[in-house]
């Protein structure tokens, strides 16, 4: 007998595999991929989830979902939770891919290591009942945590899995899983994360202003909207400013053929990307914006200088700094 499961590299699908695997039955571990992850990667996987693994003794497969992720997050079936993080589409989405490597692997069933109540769109008993069914996986998931407060599925049916020594564990409380992974001497797991990027109500707030500026989505547009101060300059274009010189140098290499960079000249100063059509105008903004973020905020005069795509030599832009009216009147963040 042989499953799939789900491992975030968190505690409770740690738990979840470990139960499994206690029945003597084979799992091969799935981790999913995306540029909303917080997690710190490891070559194609988590590191927490290829820690988990390791510390299992099952084998991990890393699939990364960014492309089918993006148009999800446009415009997702079932809407979005708090933020902007469509959680139940994504839930079908990472199910349905499951399923398939379940299938070519030569698995039996599915196993997560959700619990019933934990999470509030996408733990609550109809939502993984419409998960399970618009995945097409109904039946064949077992959540080894909360197994004992939920619907039996086929395998603890047909007797592949004992429903006997599956858990009960509802609700938010954590005490539970901390308790059993004592007791399985897990000790070497992550803190609970509130879930991905797109539940962080700033980065959220950018996410949406891209969707609304930008019908395409691009990956490269979603890479930009992790780092730096974000401004919307105009219906068509953005600055995005770094706050420190790690985010300096990520906003350098993140920067396009078709971006302007920006740079005090003379004085410390951030580093800005410009991305988007741009007038003369916006480009003024744009150097006055970089300027008030630089050494020479109270200078009445500052000279920026300014790479356009791959150029060589830069332009300068002799501007005053921004002041807060219109740092304020362009800044993306939550309304
Ligand atoms: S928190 Fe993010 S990754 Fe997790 S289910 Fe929701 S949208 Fe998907």
């Amino acid at each position: 007998m042989r499953a799939l499961a789900l491992l975030s590299g968190g505690l409770d699908s740690t738990l979840a595999i470990k139960i499994i695997l206690d029945q003597g039955i084979e799992v091969e571990a799935l981790n999913f991929k995306s540029v909303f992850c917080t997690c710190t990667p490891k070559t194609r996987s988590c590191s927490a989830a290829a820690t988990a693994a390791q510390q299992l003794g099952v084998k991990l497969y890393a699939l990364s979902s960014t492309s089918e992720f993006l148009e999800i997050v446009k415009k997702p079936k079932h809407g979005y939770g708090r933020n902007m993080n469509p959680c139940l589409d994504c839930r079908i989405l990472m199910f349905r891919k499951a399923h398939e490597r379940m299938k070519e692997t030569g698995g039996s069933f599915l196993i997560t290591g959700e619990v019933l109540g934990q999470r509030p769109m996408s733990q609550r008993l109809n939502a993984m009942r419409l998960i399970d069914e618009e995945a097409g996986v109904t039946g064949l998931v077992v959540r080894p945590l909360s197994a004992g407060v939920l619907e039996p599925s086929i395998p603890e049916l047909k007797g592949w899995v004992d429903r006997n020594k599956l858990l009960s564990i509802e609700g938010r409380s954590r005490k539970p899983q901390i308790e059993l992974a004592e007791s399985f001497s897990i000790n070497d797991y992550p803190c609970p994360a509130g879930g991905c990027r797109l539940t962080d109500p700033g980065f959220a707030a950018r996410m949406k202003d891209l969707i609304e500026h930008e019908p395409e989505l691009l990956l490269s547009d979603v890479k930009l909207l992790t780092v730096g101060r974000h401004f919307r300059i105009s219906p068509t274009a953005k600055a995005v400013v770094g706050r420190n010189e790690e985010e300096n140098e990520k906003l350098s290499t993140l920067r396009q053929d078709k971006d302007r960079r920006m740079e005090v000249v003379g004085l410390p100063g951030p580093t800005t990307i410009v991305r988007g059509q741009v007038s003369n105008e916006d480009l003024l903004l744009a150097a006055a914006i970089t300027a008030r973020y630089s050494k020479g905020v109270d200078l009445p005069q500052v000279t920026v200088a300014v790479w356009n795509g791959n150029a060589a030599e830069a332009s300068e832009l002799c501007v005053a700094p921004a002041d807060t009216a219109s740092l304020e009147a362009t800044r993306v963040c939550r309304k």
